[in-house]
């Protein structure tokens, strides 16, 4: 029997109470169908991308076992971060009550113009690298590169819960 496949969300706030924005998503996630919540990571906090007149972020990491199809679970995640109060307004990187970001889905490559994969900022985000490293230390990446490694290259500025 084939195993079902295991993803890793990215989860972001900063607004409206970001830690508890960040729980809620997590108990959002383990109640989609076909899908449970295996790991999560430690909370982390970081200095937002892009305009810095806004808020730390809060993030975490979250590794799913799901029978959701990519897209299909993408739908489903961006309709979590509508209900969880996310207004999508002009601005790049601008303050969001949730952010949820599929970081990879097994080992897929995909270029769709709704979903890359692997997300593309996973490489050179500390706040991604690292809470992906503590619940899934071993990783390798589609591209054959070790995570382990990926994280000496990136400076960890995030300050942990
Ligand atoms: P970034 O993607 O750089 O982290 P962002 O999270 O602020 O920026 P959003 O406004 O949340 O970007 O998403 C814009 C679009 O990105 C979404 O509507 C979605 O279709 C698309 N997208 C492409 N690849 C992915 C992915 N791997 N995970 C989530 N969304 C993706
Ligand atoms: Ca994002
Ligand atoms: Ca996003």
């Amino acid at each position: 029997m084939k195993s079902e496949p295991i993803v890793y969300v990215g989860l972001g706030s900063n607004l409206d109470n970001p830690i508890h924005q960040v729980k809620q998503a997590l108990l959002a996630l383990d109640a989609l169908p076909q899908t449970y919540l295996k790991r999560q990571s430690a909370l982390y906090r970081s200095k937002p991308l892009g305009p810095q007149n806004q808020p730390d972020y809060i993030n975490a990491v979250a590794m799913l076992i799901t029978g959701l199809l990519p897209l299909d679970l993408l739908d489903m995640m961006q309709t979590i971060e509508n209900k969880q109060g996310r207004i999508r307004t002009a601005q790049r990187w601008g303050a969001r009550t949730l952010d949820l970001d599929l970081l990879l889905y097994d080992n897929q490559k995909l270029q769709h113009p709704r979903l890359t994969l692997p997300h593309p900022g996973l490489s050179n985000r500390a706040f991604v690298l690292y809470p992906l490293y503590d619940i899934a230390p071993d990783l390798i990446l589609p591209d054959g590169k070790k995570l382990s490694v990926m994280c000496q290259s990136v400076e960890n500025d995030l300050s942990i819960l």
